[in-house]
C-alpha cells in the first residue's frame, strides 16, 4: 500500500533572558551545578513566582515574526506531573488560554515553497536536569525556571526532509531576532516530532509515534524517514502502530522505543493561583513590533536587492547574524570612503566577495557572539588600498593574514613590510624592457599577434615583483613596447 507521513514538530526554545522566568536567578548556561537556583526555582513551600517581563516580550516578538495572532488575555496554568528534575511537582505553563495562536513558516525544500501552519506559541518554564552515570543519577537544577517558548506546528509536513527545512527556517529566525541562541548541543533549542502515516487519500489521522531527543537537524530528517518506512512496514505486515515515545540511535540508524504512551497521562493542568492572568495590550504589542529585527529573508533580499549580492553571497553572508551585521558595516565603511569608480552596489559585492573568500573561514560562532578576527573598519581601509592601486588583490590577503587578530591599520602594514605595489609606470616599463630582451622569441610571436602571450609576460612580471607590480600598468607597458607596427 501507499502511504503519507503526517508530521507535526513541536520546538522549546529557551528565551534570551538574563534571569529566569518567574525569579531573579541567572540562566547563563554552564555554572556549577545547583548554584543558581533560589526557593521559586527551587519549588520550596511559600515560595511566590513573579512573572519576567523580558522574557514576555521575547516571546511575543517570536509570536510577531512566526505571523501569530497576540491574545489580549492568556493564562498560566499548573501542569502537574512527577518527575525529579522538577521540585515543585508541576510546571508552570499555558494550556487552554495560550497567548498567541495562528501563525505561519514559510519553507522551502528542493525549490517548492510551503506554507506550514503554527498552532500555537506559548510561555512556559524549563524544568532541571539529571544527569545519569551509573550508580548513581544526579539532578542539577540551574535549568529550572529558565523561560521557554514552545512552538506548536500544524501536522503539515510530509517527509524528514521537510521537518528538517522548518527547523532550520525557525531556528535561524529565532536566532536573527535575537530570542535564542539556537544551540541544539546545550539543549536551548529542542525539538520532538509526532510522526504518523495513513494510506494515500485518508484523511484521518493515524497513530503517531513521538520521536524525542534529536540533537541535530540531519538526525532529525533521518530519523523521520526511518520511522515512515518502520510503520509502514508494521502496517504492510498486518500489525499496528502503538502509540510511544521513540529515540533515535545514530549508530544503528534506526528508532527505538523509549516508553509505551498507550494510556495517556493526565495532567491535571488547572490556573496557576499564584499569578494573575497576563494582559497583553495593543499599545504593547504595537511596542513589540516595532522594535523587531529585520527577519533574515528580508535581509537576503534587501542584500540581492539594494546590494546587489548574488543570492549565493546574500545566503552565505547570512550564515549567522554576527556576519550578516559585519558585512553590513563593513561596506558602509567602504561606500563611505568612496573608493573606486563605480557605484555603491559593486562596492558591496567587492567586500562580501573579500568576507567570503578569506574572512569567513577564521570566523568562530557561538550562540549570538560572532568572533571575527578583523573590524569592518580594518576591511574597509584594506579594500579601500586595493582600490587606490596601492597594493594588488594578492597582497589584500596578506595584508589580512598580518592584521587578523590585531588592531593593527592595514596602511601600517603595507609601510612596516614595504609591499606598497609597484605603481611607478617608468620602473615598470624597464622592468617589462628586460622582460622582453630576455624572452625574444615570446616577444617575436606577441609582436606578430599572438596576444595570449600578454599572460606570459604579465606573469613573469608579477614573480620578479613578488607580486607587487600594479597588473593594469604592466600591460599597459607591454602594449607600448610590443604594439602593433
Ligand atoms: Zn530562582
Amino acid at each position: 500500500m501507499r502511504y503519507e507521513a503526517v508530521i507535526g514538530l513541536e520546538v522549546h526554545a529557551q528565551l534570551l533572558t538574563r534571569t529566569k522566568a518567574f525569579c531573579g536567578c541567572s540562566t547563563a548556561y554552564g555554572a556549577p551545578p545547583n548554584t543558581q537556583v533560589c526557593p521559586v526555582c527551587l519549588g520550596l513551600p511559600g515560595a511566590l513566582p513573579v512573572l519576567n517581563g523580558e522574557a514576555v516580550r521575547l516571546a511575543v516578538r517570536t509570536a510577531l515574526a512566526l505571523s501569530c495572532g497576540i491574545r489580549p488575555a492568556s493564562r498560566f496554568a499548573r501542569k502537574n506531573y512527577f518527575y525529579p528534575d522538577l521540585p515543585k511537582g508541576y510546571q508552570i505553563s499555558q494550556f487552554d488560554e495560550p497567548f498567541s495562536d495562528r501563525g505561519e513558516l514559510e519553507i522551502e525544500v528542493g525549490g517548492v515553497k510551503k506554507t506550514v501552519g503554527i498552532t500555537r506559541v506559548h510561555m512556559e518554564e524549563d524544568a532541571g536536569k539529571s544527569h545519569h552515570s551509573a550508580p548513581h543519577s544526579v539532578v542539577d537544577l540551574n535549568r529550572s525556571g529558565v523561560p521557554l517558548v514552545e512552538i506548536v506546528g500544524e501536522p503539515d509536513l510530509r517527509s524528514g526532509a521537510e521537518a528538517a527545512e522548518y527547523l532550520r527556517t525557525l531556528r535561524e529566525i529565532l536566532v536573527f531576532i535575537g530570542v535564542n541562541d539556537g544551540n541544539l548541543e546545550e539543549g536551548s533549542f529542542r525539538c520532538d516530532a509526532n510522526v504518523s502515516i495513513r494510506p494515500v487519500g485518508e484523511t484521518r489521522l493515524g497513530t503517531r509515534v513521538e520521536l524525542k531527543n534529536i540533537n541535530s537537524f540531519r538526525f532529525v530528517e533521518k530519523a523521520i524517514a526511518h520511522e515512515i518506512v518502520r510503520q509502514a512496514e508494521v502496517l504492510d505486515a498486518g500489525g499496528r502502530i502503538v502509540q510511544e515515545t521513540r529515540g533515535w540511535d545514530e549508530d544503528t540508524g534506526t528508532t527505538f522505543s523509549m516508553r509505551s504512551k498507550e494510556e495517556a497521562q493526565d495532567y491535571r493542568y488547572f490556573p496557576d493561583p499564584d499569578l494573575p492572568p497576563l494582559r497583553l495590550d495593543d499599545a504593547f504589542v504595537a511596542e513589540v513590533r516595532g522594535l523587531m529585527p529585520e527577519l533574515p529573508e528580508a535581509k537576503r533580499r534587501r542584500f540581492t536587492g539594494e546590494m546587489g549580492l548574488t543570492p549565493y553571497a546574500a545566503q552565505v553572508l547570512t550564515v549567522h547574524p554576527g556576519v550578516a551585521a559585519f558585512f553590513e558595516e563593513a561596506a558602509k565603511r567602504h561606500a563611505g570612503a568612496g573608493h573606486g569608480p563605480a557605484g555603491a552596489t559593486s562596492n558591496a559585492t567587492k567586500v562580501a566577495n573579500f568576507i567570503q573568500s578569506e574572512i569567513l573561514g577564521d570566523v568562530q560562532t557561538h550562540g549570538l557572539d560572532a568572533k571575527i578576527p578583523v573590524s569592518a573598519d580594518q576591511v574597509a581601509a584594506l579594500l579601500g588600498l586595493v582600490d587606490g592601486g596601492t597594493i594588488s588583490g594578492k597582497q589584500a590577503k596578506e595584508v589580512y593574514a598580518a592584521i587578523a587578530g590585531t588592531a593593527e591599520a592595514p596602511a601600517a602594514v603595507v609601510a612596516r613590510l614595504g609591499m606598497q605595489q609597484v605603481s611607478d609606470a617608468g620602473a615598470i616599463e624597464s622592468l617589462c624592457k628586460r622582460l622582453i630582451e630576455q624572452h625574444p622569441k615570446q616577444a617575436d610571436q606577441l609582436r606578430a599577434g599572438k596576444v595570449s602571450l600578454t599572460g606570459f609576460f604579465v606573469g613573469l612580471a608579477m614573480k620578479e615583483t613578488k607580486g607587487s607590480a600594479n597588473p593594469q600598468l604592466v600591460n599597459e607597458a607591454l602594449k607600448k613596447l610590443l604594439g602593433p607596427g
